[in-house]
C-alpha cells in the first residue's frame, strides 16, 4: 500500500484510509548493493512472480551443484600423490 499524502484523499485519511493499492513491487539485486524496484502491473503479477520463483530455484540448483564442486575438488587434492 502507498500514500499519496494529498490533503483530503480518502484512500489516506489519517487513522481511516489504507493507502492506494495493493502495488506490486520487484526487488531485483544488481549486485555491488544496488538494487532496483520495478512496479509490476497487476495484470502481469502472476507471471513475474512464476518467474522469481523459477529463477530462485535455479540458483538454488546451481549453489548445490558449485557445492558438489567443491567436494570433488577437495576429494581430488587429498588423492594426490
Ligand atoms: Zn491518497
Amino acid at each position: 500500500m502507498v500514500r499519496c499524502n494529498k490533503a483530503g484523499c480518502r484512500f489516506c485519511e489519517k487513522g481511516k484510509g489504507k493507502g492506494h493499492g495493493p502495488i506490486w513491487i520487484l526487488s531485483v539485486s544488481l549486485g555491488n548493493r544496488q538494487v532496483r524496484q520495478i512496479p509490476i502491473p497487476s495484470e502481469l503479477k502472476k507471471e513475474v512472480e512464476e518467474s522469481r520463483r523459477a529463477f530462485a530455484q535455479m540458483q538454488k540448483v546451481l549453489k548445490q551443484i558449485a557445492q558438489v564442486n567443491l567436494e570433488l575438488f577437495q576429494e581430488r587434492k587429498r588423492q594426490r600423490r
